[in-house]
């Protein structure tokens, strides 16, 4: 007997897994991380925080601090619900996009990501309907589907979701007799499309959940880190019974130490800590610590700034490059965050393309990745946050020569497809 010594072993438990991990599948950007690591790659893939711009020195002396006064509690357990030091910051935090609340209602996760995780669980069950942006952010659509939920794109443009796409939306979900659960928002600089809900749309939004019944789930982890102008108010400070909403330090700090929050109404906030006390019991202590202290001694703010100066940049060079090398291509005009959102000739397939673009070695996520419907072969999503900017210009160069051969390519076939079709005709005419 010969086996295959490429191909892995099959799986034994392949049959026994619960249904509904159907919904579980590698996430386009996951499959793309090892190709972030390869030096000659520009990588316009990842979501990476820019990490290396963090004072290294500054949080050497907290990590120390923190061991030599607060060792043992940090090594140890901690609350479910995450410490009150740290859920005063957040709300100090919070403050700062107009949000008023109480340490209370804040449950400290291992990122938002958890606190997405959990509230899905919480809520959904199968069929049930969330709403979502059209794209919407693949972490979340990943979420979405393990929990087998009912995902409902609702139409975007330049100023975010609009309302009466919602109502439409709601009006048919309603009419085919299904149960509708949440609408998921990220309202600022947007992941992947980079664009902001405009305020008026708040809340119109708000209003229309409200009325429905819809639990607004509002992800803010970029509104700090805008570029020319602050993003408008949270949504959460329009209602604060009909909304959750997350934030996150991994992008105004650290996505290393996992932590992030949920700042829910009180009932759900309750279920949110026994979700995650029965998921992890606790969220790291020590983590939360080294941010609290990191928050207290060094100057966060002046960082958040000196952040949004490297992305301003490197988002001005993006902006650039595409002038530059494809002038005629629609996209998207962030104003913080870390993504642009760019429309490709609608005979591409930019998942298709996308091993051709790492032969030439530049990377990006396909649009596809950002919808639960199909959709999206005609964009791809390109992060300026983590290369330098003469790197990024590199990499859309890179991309402009892949762009330009793809469409060479589909020309040709289109041609070919033509003249076949004609010669087909002759023959039957
Ligand atoms: N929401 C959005 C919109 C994101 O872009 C991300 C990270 N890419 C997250 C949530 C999760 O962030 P974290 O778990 O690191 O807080």
């Amino acid at each position: 007997m010969t086996t295959d010594p490429v191909s892995p072993p099959r799986d034994p438990w392949r049959d026994d897994y619960a249904v509904r991990t159907s919904g579980l599948s590698a996430s386009e950007v996951r499959a793309l991380f090892a190709v972030v690591s390869r030096p000659e790659v520009v990588s316009l893939a990842g979501g990476m925080p820019a990490v290396s711009a963090l004072p290294l020195d500054t949080i050497a002396e907290t990590l120390q601090r923190v061991m030599r006064e607060r060792g043992p509690e940090s090594l140890q357990y901690g609350s479910g619900q995450g410490s009150l030091e740290i859920r005063e910051r957040i709300i100090d935090i919070c403050a700062l996009e107009g949000i008023n609340g109480s340490a209370d209602n804040v449950v400290v996760t291992t990122g938002s990501q958890q606190a997405l995780d959990l509230l899905t669980k919480l809520f959904i069950d199968e069929g049930d309907v969330v709403f979502v942006e059209s794209p919407s952010y693949l972490g979340a659509l990943g979420i979405f589907r393990s929990y087998q939920a009912g995902i409902e794109h609702v139409e975007t443009d330049d100023d975010g979701m609009i309302p009466e796409a919602l109502d439409e939306a709601i009006r048919r979900v309603i009419a085919a007799g299904r149960t509708m659960k949440f609408l998921y928002l990220v309202p600022n600089f947007n992941n992947p499309s980079g664009v902001t809900l405009a305020e008026g749309r708040r809340a119109q939004l708000v209003a229309i959940a409200k009325r429905h019944h819809i639990l607004i789930i509002e992800d803010n982890p970029y509104g700090l880190l805008w570029f020319d102008r602050p993003a408008p108010p949270a949504l959460r400070s329009i209602d604060e019974d009909g909304i959750v909403y997350l934030g996150s330090f991994s992008k105004t700090f650290a996505p290393g130490f996992r932590v992030g929050w949920a700042l829910a109404p009180r009932g759900i906030r309750e279920k949110l800590v026994l979700a995650s006390e029965s998921a992890i019991l606790c969220p790291s202590a020590m983590s939360q610590n080294i941010i609290s202290d990191y928050l207290a001694h060094a100057n966060w703010t002046s960082q958040i700034d000196h952040f949004r100066g490297i992305y301003r940049e490197r988002r001005d060079a993006i902006l650039g490059a595409l002038d530059e090398f494809l002038p005629s291509y629609a996209r998207t005009e962030p104003n913080g965050g870390f993504y642009v959102w760019l429309s490709i000739p609608s005979n591409l397939d930019s998942r298709a393309m996308l091993p051709r673009a790492v032969a030439e070695h530049v990377a990006y996520t396909p649009g596809t990745a950002f919808y639960a419907n199909g959709l999206g072969r005609d964009r791809i999503r390109l992060a300026f946050c983590y290369p330098n900017p003469a790197e990024i210009r590199e990499g859309v160069r890179r991309l402009a020569g892949v762009l330009h051969h793809e469409v060479e390519r589909a020309d040709s076939v289109t041609h070919q497809l033509e003249s076949s079709t004609k010669n087909v005709s002759d023959r039957a005419f």
